[in-house]
């Protein structure tokens, strides 16, 4: 099997055996519920973790808050920000609000985002007015227009809360996170990033980029760390809970999951994001990118050189479907995505492929390789001949 589709979640490596046992350890160990008083050895291992974490990012202990993955911390995020800010303008327009339709906090959203964070918006029944922002033909945010629209807000007292995914996961286009912060704040607005592709593949100082909130997921990383991750908060930073009780500073409720939380920590042990690391996986990437331009006539989606290590999409020109293709590949044992949202009755275009500029019928063309840090250039080989032979045989077919 070649497994090309990291992006979806991370492929089992040997390294994920000591995450395995480090949690089978910690549930022989580590058994009791974390807030039953007298099981301080669970809530001390715990916080260990959660330091562990929060170093990994430069951040401080106390502003990760673990999660069931980042679509939870997405949501997290943006409707606690959202429904805080609602409640600091009622208190402070008490009056006014009665009478005239003053403000709403404002979210600036573009439409490659996540699913998690696009559905919110538009269907969560959520009090606050969406703007969208614009990207290129390459996935870039446009900055110029990111300020521009934050400059229309500049003497309103508006809470505006810009949303950014770090890392696109289907088309891989990274964005400039630090420019993007400085603008945010510039015009007095607060960042949530989504990490959820880079955390642990790309390093990230959420200090160093003046990220104020950021959602992460632990399956990118380990496939065994299926629901478990964290939103990384700034303190200073208020927000009210998606799921109200007493764990997490009482900003998370549930009973934590502790084999996750263990696991989690132990598998940013093993991430290599060294400079070397990437170049070489980059090198990989670009290899593949190559032959598919030069063989199939392919043409690559998402930034050239701003990009994921390990992302490669592409459309292809013949007279196929990405959908027919991620099939026959299938049967070869070659694991890919098409990135488009499937149903039982219908496969949709991907949102962020039309959102680039894609018509639909490129959409559908397009197929996603999201490459292991373990893979060959003997399988890219293998790969490529592949295709090779579903195209000829899709040719002869039609
Ligand atoms: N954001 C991005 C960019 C993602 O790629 C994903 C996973 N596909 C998510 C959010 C959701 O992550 P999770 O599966 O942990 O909910």
């Amino acid at each position: 099997m070649i497994y090309m589709d990291t992006a979806s979640t991370s492929k089992y490596q040997s390294k994920d055996d000591i995450i395995v046992n480090t949690m089978v350890t910690a549930m022989m160990d580590n058994w009791m519920n974390p807030s039953s008083l007298y099981a301080t050895n669970v809530k001390d291992k715990i916080d260990k973790c959660r330091t562990n974490i929060a170093e990994f990012i430069g951040a401080k202990t106390e502003e990760i808050i673990f999660t069931s993955g980042a679509s939870e911390s997405n949501n997290m995020a943006i409707r606690g920000w959202v429904e805080q800010k609602n409640c600091e303008l009622n208190e402070k327009y008490h009056d006014v609000l009665k009478y005239y339709d003053l403000t709403l906090p404002v979210v600036l959203v573009s439409e490659i985002e996540h699913k998690s964070i696009l559905d919110l918006l538009c269907k969560g029944n959520i009090m606050t007015i969406r703007h969208p922002l614009y990207v290129g033909k390459d996935g870039m945010l446009s900055l110029n227009y990111l300020e521009d629209k934050l400059k229309t807000y500049e003497f309103s007292n508006t809470p505006i809360l810009v949303t950014v995914c770090m890392a696109n996961n289907e088309i891989g286009t990274i964005q400039p996170i630090k420019k993007i912060s400085e603008l945010v704040h510039k015009y007095g607005g607060v960042l949530h990033v989504d990490a959820t592709q880079v955390l642990g593949h790309i390093p990230i100082d959420v200090e160093y980029l003046g990220i104020d909130m950021m959602s992460c997921s632990g399956h990118k990383i380990s496939p065994v760390l299926r629901g478990i991750g964290f939103l990384y908060k700034r303190n200073g930073i208020n927000i009210k809970p998606l799921i109200y009780g007493t764990q997490e500073n009482r900003l998370r409720g549930g009973t934590e999951n502790t084999y996750g939380i263990i696991g989690l920590s132990k598998a940013l042990e093993y991430c290599d994001v060294s400079i070397t690391t990437m170049k070489r996986l980059r090198r990989k990437r670009d290899y593949f990118i190559e032959r598919l331009e030069c063989e199939f006539n392919c043409t690559l989606n998402g930034h050239a050189i701003d990009r994921l290590p390990n992302n490669v999409n592409v459309i292809f020109p013949q007279n196929i479907t990405g959908e027919s293709l991620l099939y026959m590949l299938d049967v070869s044992g070659i694991k890919c995505s098409v990135g488009s949202a499937c149903n039982s009755k219908s496969i949709e275009p991907s949102h962020v492929l039309t959102a680039i500029g894609l018509n639909n019928e490129q959409a559908m063309r397009s197929v996603r390789f999201t490459l292991a840090y373990d893979v060959t250039y003997e399988q890219i080989d293998k790969v490529i001949e592949e295709i090779g032979k579903c195209l000829k045989l899709i040719e002869t077919e039609s």
